[in-house]
Formats: C-alpha cells, sequence, structure tokens
C-alpha cells in the first residue's frame, strides 16, 4: 500500500510506515501506509505543477468526460469499496455506500459543470468596447481531509477541482488510506493524465509540508477546527487560499407541535447514524417543555433498541468510534457530561462479544443541559446526545444559536410561520425543516458559519469558487485610446 505519484505507486522516501487498523476489531490489521515527510510531498507537488502545465489547456468538456468515466467505475465498485471503507473506519455498509454515491453523484455533477462554468458579460462604459469575465484554474490543489467520509468528503473538492482545470496533491486521514488508494485507481483507471491527482499518505507532518509548499496555491481542508484554525493562519502568512470545512454541534430543535414519531426517527438517525462521528451530526436537541417529558421516554425507549455492531455484518445499525484515542476523548466527555447534567442512557463502552475487541460506545443521552455546560458546547464527535428544555421558539433559537458553531441545524414544527421564521434566524449554513441535520446533497452549497467555516461552500456550483480564480477581459475595437473613467465622462 503506498503512495500515489505521477500516476505510480511509491512508498515514502523515508521509508517509514503506519498501519491502518479496523475500528470493530483491533486485531485486523488491514495494511502498512506510508508515513511520509516533506521529501515525498515535493515529489508529488513537482509531478502536479508539471502536469498542470497540460491539464489546464484540456478543454473543460474533454476534463468532464474523464470525471463521468470515473463515477462510472465509482458504480462498478460500490459494494467492493463498501467493504473496504466499513473495514477501515467502522460505519455501516449501508453508510459507506451512500458515502460512495455522493461522489458518484458529485463526478456526474461536476462532469456536466465542465459545459458551464460559467463566466458572465456586462455592457461596457465605453463606446466598441466588450468586458467579460472567466474562470480561470489555479495550479496545485492540496486537499486535506478527515476520515469519516472518506470517498464523499474528499471528491467534493477533489472532483470539482479537477473539473476546473487544477491538479491535485491529496492528504487522506490516516485513519481511511485504503479507500483513498481506491479513490486513485478509480481516477488512473478513468484515464487522468500522469500526475493530475497525486496521493500522500502520513499525518500532521504530511499535511503540513503541503500548507507549507510554495507550488501549492490553494487548501482545501476538512477536519477539527483546531487544525482548519492552525492551517488558516500559515496560508494567512503565506497569502494562499485555503477553504475550511470544520467541526459542528448541530441542534435539532422540536416544538410542541411537531410531528414526535417524525421527530424521533430523526433525531435517532441524526444523533447516531455514523456512530454521531459526522460533521452534520445532531448533538444538541432542543425540546418544548411541553412535549419534553415524553419525548425523552420514547426517544431513549427507542435508542435503547439500536444494535451496535461490525459495520460489515448484517444487521449491524451503529458501528464502532474511529480509534482508542477517539474512544477516550469521548468517553472523557461522558464523564465530563455526569459531572454536569443526567445521564439517561448508555454512558459507557460495549463489549459484548467480539465488541470487546472493538472501539464500541453505547448511544448515550443526556438530559437537564444548560447551554453553559461543556457537552453543550465542545465537539465531542461520538454517540453522545445532549438535551436541553427551553419554554418557548424564541428561547429555542437563542439556545440553539448559543455556541461557537454554525454548520448543520434542523426545526421540527407543523406551523409554517415559525418553520420560516426559523430559516430566517438560526445561524448555520444548513438549517432543515422537518428533516435531521444530515442529508446534503452534491448540486447544492455546503458550508458552515462561525466556527465551522471560513466563508466558503463546497458542493454545487459554489465549489468553483474556491478552485478558480477570474478572469476580466476588456476588448477594445475603437482603434483609439479610450480612457476608463476619463474620456467618457
Ligand atoms: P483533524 O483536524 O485531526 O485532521 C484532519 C486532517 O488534517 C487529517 O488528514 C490530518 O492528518 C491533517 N492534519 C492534522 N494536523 C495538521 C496540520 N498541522 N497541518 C496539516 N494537516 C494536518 O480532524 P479529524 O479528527 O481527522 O476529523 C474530525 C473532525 O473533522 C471533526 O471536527 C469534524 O467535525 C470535522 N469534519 C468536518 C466536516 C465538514 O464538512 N465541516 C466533514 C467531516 C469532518
Amino acid at each position: 500500500m503506498n503512495n500515489f505519484i505521477d500516476n505510480t505507486w511509491l512508498p515514502s522516501e523515508t521509508g517509514r510506515t503506519f498501519d491502518n487498523v479496523n475500528p470493530a476489531d483491533i486485531n485486523d490489521v488491514i495494511g502498512a501506509f506510508p508515513l511520509s515527510s516533506a521529501l515525498d510531498v515535493n515529489a508529488a507537488v513537482s509531478a502536479a505543477a508539471r502536469a498542470f502545465a497540460e491539464w489546464r489547456l484540456v478543454p473543460a468538456p474533454k476534463r468532464g468526460d474523464i470525471l463521468r468515466r470515473a463515477g462510472d467505475i465509482f458504480t462498478r465498485r460500490k459494494d467492493e469499496l463498501a467493504e473496504v471503507m466499513t473495514r477501515e473506519m467502522g460505519k455501516t455498509i449501508t453508510e459507506t455506500k451512500g458515502d460512495i454515491q455522493e461522489a458518484i453523484d458529485t463526478a456526474y455533477y461536476a462532469a456536466t459543470e465542465t459545459r458551464r462554468l460559467f463566466g458572465y458579460t456586462a455592457p461596457s462604459e465605453m463606446s466598441n468596447k466588450m468586458n467579460m469575465s472567466f474562470r480561470m484554474p489555479i495550479g496545485v490543489c492540496g486537499i486535506i481531509t478527515a476520515w469519516n467520509f472518506p470517498i464523499a468528503v474528499p471528491s467534493w473538492k477533489i472532483l470539482p477541482a479537477l473539473a476546473a482545470g487544477n491538479t491535485v496533491v491529496f492528504k487522506p486521514s490516516d485513519d481511511s488510506p485504503h479507500s483513498a488508494n481506491i479513490f486513485a485507481e478509480i481516477l488512473l483507471e478513468a484515464g487522468l493524465p500522469a500526475g493530475v491527482f497525486n496521493v500522500i499518505h502520513g499525518d500532521a507532518e504530511a499535511g503540513s509540508a503541503i500548507v507549507e509548499h510554495p507550488d501549492v496555491r490553494v487548501v482545501g481542508f476538512t477536519g477539527s477546527t483546531h487544525t482548519g484554525k492552525a492551517i488558516a493562519a500559515r496560508c494567512g502568512q503565506l497569502n494562499k487560499k485555503v477553504s475550511l470545512e470544520m467541526g459542528g454541534k448541530n441542534a435539532q430543535i422540536v416544538m410542541d407541535d411537531a410531528d414526535m414519531d417524525l421527530a424521533i426517527d430523526g433525531v435517532l438517525w441524526g444523533a447516531f447514524g455514523t456512530t454521531g462521528q459526522r460533521c452534520t451530526a445532531t448533538s444538541r436537541l432542543i425540546l418544548h417543555e411541553a412535549i419534553h417529558d415524553e419525548f425523552v421516554r420514547r426517544l431513549t425507549e427507542a435508542a435503547t433498541k439500536i444494535v451496535l455492531g461490525d459495520g460489515r455484518k448484517p444487521g449491524s445499525q451503529v458501528g464502532p468510534v474511529i480509534n482508542e484515542r477517539q474512544r477516550e476523548k469521548i468517553l472523557s466527555y461522558i464523564e465530563i457530561g455526569r459531572q454536569e447534567a443526567r445521564c439517561v442512557l448508555g454512558g459507557e463502552r460495549d463489549m459484548d462479544g467480539d465488541k470487546a475487541r472493538g472501539h464500541f460506545i453505547k448511544p448515550t443521552i443526556f438530559v437537564d443541559v444548560k447551554p453553559h455546560h461543556r457537552i453543550f458546547q465542545e465537539e465531542i464527535f461520538g454517540p453522545v446526545l445532549s438535551v436541553t428544555k427551553v419554554s418557548s421558539y424564541q428561547e429555542a433559537i437563542a439556545v440553539a444559536n448559543d455556541c461557537q458553531y454554525g454548520l448543520s441545524s434542523s426545526i421540527y414544527t407543523r406551523d409554517v410561520s415559525r418553520a420560516f421564521a426559523a430559516i430566517r434566524d438560526i445561524e448555520a449554513g444548513i438549517t432543515y425543516i422537518n428533516a435531521p441535520t444530515i442529508g446534503a446533497e452534491a448540486h447544492m452549497p455546503f458550508g458552515g458559519i462561525k466556527g465551522t467555516g471560513n466563508g466558503h461552500r463546497e458542493g454545487g456550483w459554489t465549489v468553483f469558487d474556491i478552485f478558480t480564480e477570474w478572469k476580466t477581459v476588456y476588448v477594445d475595437y475603437s482603434g483609439h485610446l479610450q480612457r476608463a473613467q476619463i474620456d467618457n465622462y
């Protein structure tokens, strides 16, 4: 299992490796991957910089043809890749198939966009002159990602970046390297020229070398707010464009007039799907006091029935958490929660049978959580839900907004006026009405405000704002010098 540089599989120049381990069974070692250094990054960036000279000149719809073929190959390899992904990061096969489907959708969407990539024209303020603007590729893009969506999240960045005519050096998380290599195999088979897409495995050392490299012109990052802010600070000093998709602490509000069954299904999926390890996971539940007690009773009853297990086994509904470090972090937050509020479900590891060999944590629910509590404010990134009681719509909104993050949000209500008020009032990049906080679609803008993002949006047409620069063009066919703002006034 190697790095992928210039369409060649290569070990790290350092000879170092790390083990990729199945979080459902720590005795299952998937393979050793390169623990890369700046030397490897230099080789990948050189290849990408060389390839850019040609790739930027390939007509955009022809680049799109390659992406469409990649979508076809992702489709053909979907089942096999889902097995690989579940084995290395734990979520159930149903979810890993959904992860790949997002890449398929993104591939076809990006391919279609290569026939648009619209610029715009505007009338000139002078005679015999035309004004227009074009989207131009930027160069080598450094893509650094987390492990919870090993194919979908990289695809949101890589495929539009390539569609726009850039080349890419991709550093996946060291918790999901195998999926990244299959990503490379698929782009290779689809016909991408050498050097256009490169994969460097490793940890912060390799990630940081990508950020530092002078030929990397754009950094696209998905990960924790802590790391993202450090990368942004460095990109500020180096004057590099940087797009950040960071942490979340997403609230689902349930009002007194909500369809309770629908809202319970929503929170079960939002809070415990992907073992709560989604940037958009529902980690705060804000309940109107009129329905609070019944809601908590019915939610807890339903959550007790969730089946934990190896995501590859039929019947498993929730897999393990990603690794020992994350398991211990979640357990320490559960201890903090016990000091702050009241645990009504879970709160411990599941060590039953084979699960003793993995990092399983039972779905956990805290009630009586107040906005100043740490379990309300801080991203835990595990199957832990905080429930807060409120007495009005205004209080629900104030509580939902009392948070450093601003990625996703949701409100369950049958009152259409209240739903529209919530769309206006909730501070978040995404708001769902009568649906959980998760469920992004490839052709819509995706991203957050406050501590979650830095103003960019992946997904949809907005991602092209990250991976292109505007070129403004004036064509003067008057045959004489026309001085803007001088001769025409
Ligand atoms: P992380 O920040 O620890 O790591 C993310 C990536 O950055 C990894 O590839 C890592 O190796 C690399 N990295 C770490 N330090 C670096 C440095 N100094 N310079 C360059 N690269 C560095 O995050 P994680 O624990 O892997 O992922 C979980 C986090 O990701 C959560 O906070 C979650 O909310 C967030 N996330 C956000 C989104 C989103 O779209 N907003 C999506 C998925 C995950």
